[in-house]
């Protein structure tokens, strides 16, 4: 590969000022590096500061409680993430010493990091030679060298981290891991045609040509499941009912407003039904809202009713809109029909 000459020099003169690449801190960049799991840079730089800010610290995370945590990763999804940085961030403490560890090996043994982020903090922090082969570096490679292996499978991301490893130089290793981030994120993007004519390695590219149009090769993609959901905001005065999600699953220990499955058709017949059994009292019917939210595997097609309820369901929180704002952590699949 001849990436290693052209890459540095472009990253130093097009490299985006992101917050995280300010400095080196393990701390700050395995925080930004969770959160850029499934979400767009753009999106993450909001959460970033604002989780910096009430989390500054290492310790801070480990001491958080649950709810404050979830609460600063709402909006974020995939939950599970915010908690394995907690208990990762008390593995720490615990083994560590609360200092963040420094060799591969430790660091991926660490909660919800995958050989992924442990190459990418091990090379942006402390500068080892472990690529971080994440979707934007397979597709930049497997372009590059024409490679039609398939990239969902674990023997390709391994072998492409082996083709990669000799090219990080000592002091050169974090530079290298996020040039080819930076260049699969904004030259040779994952939708619609590479920007080809600004790429520093157009001149050696195998797929300059428009070879890119069959590259990376992928799996086929499996259809998401499609539900059916009945939501019932269920209002009494100032405040509003929610409950707490069992703990498994999808948005585990996660507030929602009552819902359940069911068939389109026979939603709005059940649902003032529903609710007046929930409450225990008549209710009325204030206005409806549709709302699709899709999650990686699955789609939920909601109807939203609203009801003015004379009292709340027992076993539910009744909440203020002030405290569905800032202190129970309400999905974005359901937020829609909060704002
Ligand atoms: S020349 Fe085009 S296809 Fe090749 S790496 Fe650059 S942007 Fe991607």
């Amino acid at each position: 590969m001849h990436l290693a000459e052209e890459l540095p020099v472009w990253f130093a003169a097009q490299a985006r000022p992101l917050p995280w690449r300010a400095d080196a801190d393990p701390y700050h960049v395995w925080i930004s590096e969770i959160m850029l799991q499934q979400t767009r840079v753009e999106a993450v730089v909001g959460y970033y500061h604002r989780f910096l800010d009430a989390l500054p610290t290492l310790h801070a995370l480990a001491a958080v409680e649950e709810e404050q945590l979830l609460k600063l990763w709402e909006g974020l999804g995939y939950y599970n993430r915010a908690r394995n940085l907690q208990k990762a961030a008390q593995q720490i403490e615990a083994q560590h010493g609360g200092v963040f560890p420094r060799t591969y090996d430790e660091i991926r043994a660490l909660p919800g990091i995958g050989p992924y982020t442990a190459g990418a903090i091990g090379s942006i922090c402390f500068d080892l030679p472990t690529p971080a082969v994440d979707g934007n570096v397979l597709r930049v490679v497997t372009r590059f060298e024409a490679d039609e292996s398939n990239i969902d499978r674990e023997s390709t991301k391994k072998q492409i981290a082996a083709r990669l490893k000799p090219l990080y130089r000592p002091g050169l290793c974090g530079v290298m891991t996020q040039s080819l981030m930076e260049l699969g994120a904004c030259v040779c993007v994952p939708n619609g045609a590479p920007h080809c004519e600004r790429c520093p390695l157009a001149a050696t590219c195998r797929s300059a040509d428009g070879g890119w149009m069959r590259l990376p090769v992928r799996d086929k993609k499996k259809a998401r499941r499609q539900i059916e959901k009945t939501v019932l905001v269920l209002q009494c005065g100032e405040r509003i009912a929610i409950r707490k999600r069992k703990g498994t699953g999808l948005l585990a220990n996660l507030w929602e407003f009552p819902n359940y499955d069911v068939p389109a058709a026979e939603a709005p017949a059940q649902a003032q039904q529903a609710a007046e059994a929930l409450c225990g009292t008549p209710v009325t019917l204030l206005g409806t809202q549709r709302y699709t939210h899709i999650f990686t595997h699955v789609e939920w097609h909601m109807t939203a009713y609203r009801f003015a309820c004379g009292a709340l369901p027992p076993d539910c929180t009744a909440a203020t809109a002030a405290e569905l704002e800032h202190v129970y952590a309400l999905p974005s699949a359901f937020r829609p029909f909060f704002e």
